[in-house]
């Protein structure tokens, strides 16, 4: 995000880059899994972690995680609805972009060099960055539901009825609208999961990005793509769980590192 972490990635890490590069070439399917530290660059606080001096404070410091969970949609959805909305504004104030990093995963599918992009983020600037085979592990915040008959639509004129009043929101069979993304308390969904898991033992380069690998289940996906023979590559600022086992260990933003990554595939 600054220059150093640009230096970083043309200094110690710049080697790695290039042969990590060269395998993403040779392979015939790579997969990415990004987290929290692509979207933070964007201006959106992390959910967890420590608070810092020159960052935001974690979500779950100035926002309550029992408020938001299945139990108190389904006993309060008017309170859940005032405190989603307080929520969505201390994530996204008036709107976020996506930012390098999400650019460059959408360039490195655009040119065939990345066949899946696993996401544990639900801010939905993936998509918004152009790419398209995306699994989004715990939804988007950018779509709603209806939890009675599982219709969906955007979620930007839901929260608009929201802020007009209308709380809970509800869909035209009377069912109340729930955000699009997994609850405290819900599972997640099958379908995304079996997505990502078969992505992971199919692919040849695993790239973790921005993630501790901390929280399951997608701190599973490392383990099956590495046990499935992949190359694991994690580019994260702090250490992860996986930084022992990785084969490239980029310590490094990740909106310095992927540009790079994209650029060093051109040479
Ligand atoms: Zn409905």
């Amino acid at each position: 995000m600054d220059g150093n972490d640009a230096e970083d990635v043309e200094g110690a890490n710049g080697a790695a880059l290039s042969t990590l590069a060269s395998e993403i070439e040779a392979a015939e399917r790579v997969v990415a899994l990004t987290g929290a530290g692509v979207s933070v660059p964007s201006g959106i606080p992390p959910f967890r972690g420590e608070s810092s001096d020159d960052g935001p404070d974690p979500v779950w410091e100035t926002h309550d995680p029992a408020d938001f969970h299945r139990r108190r949609f389904d006993a309060d959805p008017e309170g859940f609805w005032t405190d989603r909305l307080a929520l969505r504004e201390t994530l996204y104030g008036d709107g976020v972009e996506p930012n390098a990093a999400h650019e460059a995963l959408a360039t490195l599918e655009s040119r065939g060099r990345l066949d899946t992009l696993l996401t544990q983020n639900v801010d939905g600037l993936h998509a918004a960055a152009g790419s398209e085979s995306v699994v989004e592990l715990h939804g988007t915040s950018a779509r709603v539901v209806c939890d009675r008959c599982g219709s969906t639509g955007p979620a930007d004129p839901v929260f608009e009825r929201v802020r007009d009043g209308e709380r809970p929101p509800t869909c035209d069979c009377g069912g109340v609208l729930k955000p699009d993304v997994v609850l405290f308390g819900e599972a997640l969904p099958d379908e995304a999961f079996d997505r990502a898991q078969t992505a992971a033992r199919r692919c040849d380069v695993f790239l973790a990005v921005g993630s501790s690998l901390a929280v399951r289940p997608a701190a599973l996906l490392p383990e099956i793509a590495a046990d499935s023979g992949a190359t694991l590559a994690v580019v994260n600022l702090d250490e992860t769980e996986y930084s022992g086992r990785a084969d490239y260990d980029l310590r490094a933003d990740a909106t310095a590192a992927l540009p790079a990554l994209v650029a060093a595939l051109d040479g």
